[in-house]
């Protein structure tokens, strides 16, 4: 069978003031966003801003049918503002720059975008950007906690390989996702360098930046060798999937490193080092608007969730949430500190 691997796209740590293009551009962005990136629309050559606000099909569709003059496309924001501007860019066949203004996903190194439709998340191909431009004098004017939340796709290694690994012992598993011990393994491995960083990642240096982007980018390189994301996402990304249905806003990684806590917690592992590491660091893993009641709402519906989504096999296909009721209401209890 054909098999290609896919390299990361070209990554440049650079001083954007100095920055000028002269091909006629299109910014998509997000207000908040451009208000930090003010200065750098007076160096390009730029013809139109489009804010993206939603990664719902029926509005991705509508930016998609815009008629739009340009030769490229500058992605200007978070990981939401990437992952849809990879995607417009590839439909209008122009060339992707993207600036990320947060580090708070994987987003700005895949070459898929995660479209949302029907309460779920679909993966699309898109195309990797041509390239990305990090300022560190851009991103430090964000507050470290946004950035740190970019670890949650590092973090779901630990709930993804086992989710990966409980498929295989069921004998269950896609021709897809068979298991790799030396890729698991692999992967343990960029989840332990990350947290054997703590100390230079809560100083909020660009040090520490620096070290999440690297462990990011390895965690796609190996997914991209591997041929899907199965030793990066089970059940945290099914859990913050089906709880996006409930809160209309939350930074994707904040979800997830929830979703790690709860997920590794439910799977009978230790959940307590990770959640060290996201006290110690400075991680907000309750995002605004996670609630007890939507909590347990999401745990009551999620083992028709994945099944009706089709979702991966994870420990929530036989998750009965009546047995486990009790037990995580205490975990709650702990982790909201009631
Ligand atoms: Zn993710």
């Amino acid at each position: 069978m054909r098999k290609t691997v896919y390299s990361l796209p070209e990554l440049e740590w650079c001083d954007l003031t100095r920055y000028n293009d002269q091909q006629p551009a299109i910014v998509l962005t997000t207000p908040h966003a451009k208000i930090a990136a003010e200065y750098f629309l007076k160096q390009i050559n730029l013809k139109e801003i489009i804010y993206v606000q939603s990664s719902q099909k029926v509005d991705v569709n509508q930016i998609t049918a815009k008629y739009v003059k340009a030769q490229v496309v500058y992605a200007i924001g978070g990981g939401r503002v990437i992952d849809i501007g990879r995607y417009l860019a590839s439909r209008w066949g122009l060339k992707i720059i993207c600036i990320p203004t947060i580090i708070s996903s994987d987003a700005f190194l895949v070459d898929c975008t995660g479209i949302r439709e029907n309460g779920c998340v679909t993966y699309v191909p898109s195309k990797k950007a041509d390239r990305i431009l990090l300022d560190w004098e851009l991103l430090k004017k964000v507050p470290l906690k946004y950035h740190l939340s970019g670890c949650g796709d590092v973090l779901s290694i630990y709930t993804g390989v086992y989710d990966w690994k409980y498929v295989n012992k069921l004998g269950i598993a896609s021709s897809d996702e068979s298991y790799s011990q030396s890729v698991a393994i692999t992967a343990k491995g960029i989840l332990d360098s990350l947290l054997s960083e703590t100390e230079e990642i809560k100083k909020g240096t660009k040090k520490g930046l620096e070290i999440l982007i690297t462990c990011l980018g390895m965690e796609v390189t190996l997914c991209n060798f591997f041929g899907n994301s199965r030793p990066e996402e089970g059940g945290e990304h099914f859990f913050t999937y089906c709880i996006e249905n409930k809160i209309p806003r939350f930074l994707h990684g904040e979800m997830v490193c929830f979703g790690v806590l709860i997920t590794s917690f439910l799977q009978k592992q230790p959940w307590r080092p990770l959640k060290k590491f996201m006290d110690t660091v400075g991680i907000n893993y309750k995002p605004d608007g996670l609630t007890l009641e939507i909590i347990l709402e999401t745990l009551e519906e999620i083992s028709d969730y994945v099944k009706i989504h089709n979702l991966r096999f994870s420990v929530y296909n036989n998750f009965l949430f009546k047995d486990y009721e009790n037990k995580t209401k205490s975990f709650l209890k702990e982790i909201f500190k009631i």
